[in-house]
């Protein structure tokens, strides 16, 4: 049986101590970090994992350069920590990288002051990473000779992390470890809201593809649906300290801008931070920042253009990249916490906005997940545990690291062994990175068993689905591991191709269709239909539902 149909099946057997709606970030590393600690945990979404806004991200893990200017200076500095605490912690998964940050003539702060703000943040992350440097138009225009300097003062350079990868992929490692520690997971499964007897927690779900309707049990019950989170609270009855609004942001992926393995930064029209960010062999541009009533949102025409004019306004291309250059687009809404009273506070608004919070209702061991980041992540996850710890569920592993990447014995292990058998041979030559260090950054202790498949059938080491990378065994472990239920899931989410690959290349590419029989078996031409006849994956925004 495969592995999501076996875990539904499983859903309805126990009674479980945690029961977590919603497998975005917050929801993963609930599962993750809990089942580390021995609970028994199940974990549901009524899309996939990561699905809604944890895929919609700029994909940096980053302390908030820009709320020193709202001198939010506690938020800047726990956010720094927790970026540094992701890069020791993943070295793979979160890199370090530069941001190249260019400023306007008459802009309200001069080069020389972000700079200095620049070497602050720099101390709030306790000195770190890289340190900042001063640029003066001359280096810019040398060292990046895309920007457009004719109205430059100046700029200034300084680091953060981003993920390599993919937001929902790292969102997806979460749940897989959580998985690996006994978590029963399943995608497409459906909260209809939940009812507390005075002693547990009864919550009716839906298998989405299915049907099926049936009910979990379990002692703690963690609402963390994202930007869904009030709605779920009043399906089941429960009251908050805190609520969300949304502000939506998009991003553009573009053919390649920039060689270098860098980060852009620009202030827009609007006064805002925005980022030409490196995508393997794409650029990914934004962000926007629009308060919106529903987390339902998409690209609009002016979202477009806002974007394609600043950045043609800030940068020198033989020609202004236009819609024609979009490759695919990513929509989303930041789930933004305020406290109750708070609602049309502009003032709170601004203030509380990137923080995250826990209402506990104690006497209903129930959690509400409100906000946040993806870079808070581990702190979101240590801090359920210590709530579900008080409210009685006993944690037989409590001193268990939960997180992180394998050690580096593990890792030395796996590098000699790729070296050995010449994996590198297998390196495609328009690849950003060895094959080495992406199957290890992909899949880390499972690389062996990738290995070792190629050891024993050089053939698995072939890329199945030509324009891409992705190699003919990370599909069949994709099968065995990934609870693949679309071909979105695949395309979009485990792996970026959706989002570096125009769709039409995807349609036409040689192997998709064996990709998808090894993925879905008899059910390949259907889910192959059902990807490419629904919305255009590029033109795909959160409305991207089940
Ligand atoms: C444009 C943009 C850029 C961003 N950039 C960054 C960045 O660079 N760095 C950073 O750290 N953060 C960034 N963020 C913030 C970050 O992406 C979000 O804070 C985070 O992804 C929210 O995760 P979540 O788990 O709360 O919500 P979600 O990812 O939305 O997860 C909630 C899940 O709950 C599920 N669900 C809802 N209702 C139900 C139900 N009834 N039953 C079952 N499941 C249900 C949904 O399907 C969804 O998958 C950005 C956000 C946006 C929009």
């Amino acid at each position: 049986m495969e592995l999501r149909e076996s875990n539904i099946q499983q859903l309805d057997q126990s009674l479980y101590d945690v029961l977590i709606i919603g497998g975005g970030i917050n929801g993963a590393v609930a599962a993750a970090a809990l089942s580390g600690k021995g609970a028994r945990v199940a974990l549901i979404d009524q899309r996939d994992f990561a699905g809604f806004t944890s895929q919609q991200s700029s994909n940096l893990a980053w302390g908030g350069i820009k709320y020193l200017e709202s001198r939010d200076f506690a938020l800047v500095r726990k956010l720094c920590l927790s970026r540094n605490h992701l890069i020791r912690n993943y070295p793979s998964q979160v890199e370090e990288i530069r941001f190249f940050a260019t400023i306007d003539e008459g802009f309200r702060f001069h080069p020389l002051l972000l700079w200095a703000g620049a070497w602050a943040y720099w101390l709030f992350g306790n000195g770190f990473t890289k340190i900042p440097r001063l640029l003066f138009k001359r280096m810019i225009e040398r060292e990046e000779p895309v920007v457009n300097t004719r109205n430059t003062a100046g700029g200034f350079e300084y680091s953060d992390a981003y993920l390599p990868d993919n937001d929902a992929r790292f969102v997806f490692q979460f749940v897989r470890s959580a998985m690996d520690r006994g978590c029963i997971a399943a995608n497409y499964v459906e909260s209809l809201g939940a009812r507390w007897d005075g002693a547990i927690w009864l919550t009716r779900a839906r298998d989405v593809i299915a049907g099926k309707q049936f009910e979990i049990r379990s002692r703690v019950l963690i609402n963390a649906a994202g930007p869904f989170a009030d709605e779920h609270n009043r399906l089941t009855g429960v009251q908050t300290e805190h609520h969300h609004l949304f502000s939506k942001g998009i991003h553009l992926i573009v053919p390649r801008i920039t060689p270098n393995q860098r980060i852009l930064a620009f202030f827009a029209d609007d006064g805002r931070l925005f980022f030409v960010i490196p995508m393997g062999i794409r650029t990914c541009i934004g962000t926007t920042d629009t308060r919106v009533e529903s987390p339902f949102t998409e690209v609009t025409d002016e979202d477009r253009q806002f974007v394609l004019d600043n950045i043609n306004k800030r940068l020198n291309l033989v020609r202004p990249l236009t819609r024609h250059d979009i490759i695919a687009e990513r929509c989303g809404v930041r789930p933004l916490v305020v406290k109750m009273q708070a609602e049309g506070n502009t003032r709170d608004w601004l203030q509380l906005s990137r923080k995250h919070e826990i209402d506990v209702d104690r006497a209903k061991a129930h959690l509400s997940i409100f906000g946040g980041k993806l870079t808070d992540c581990l702190n979101v996850g240590n801090e359920v545990v210590e709530i579900v710890r008080e409210l009685g569920i006993e944690l037989p592993h409590r001193n268990c690291r939960w997180y992180g990447e394998p050690d580096r014995t593990v890792r030395e292990e796996y590098l000699r062994q790729a070296k050995l058998m010449k994996l590198d041979s297998y390196t495609l030559p328009e690849s950003r990175e060895s094959l080495t260090s992406r199957l290890w950054r992909c899949y880390d202790e499972k690389a062996f068993g990738l290995l070792e498949e190629i050891r024993a059938d050089s053939q698995q080491a072939e890329v199945l689905i030509e324009g891409t990378e992705y190699l003919r065994c990370e599909i069949r472990l994709a099968k065995r591991r990934e609870m693949i239920v679309k071909l979105e899931d695949f395309l979009r989410r485990r792996s970026k191709i959706a989002l570096v690959m125009p769709r039409e290349d995807i349609r036409n590419a040689p192997g998709l269709m064996e990709a998808c029989e090894m993925l879905f078996g008899d059910q390949a031409r259907e889910k192959f239909d059902e990807y490419f006849q629904s919305q255009p994956a590029a033109r795909l925004s959160s409305t991207g539902s089940v």
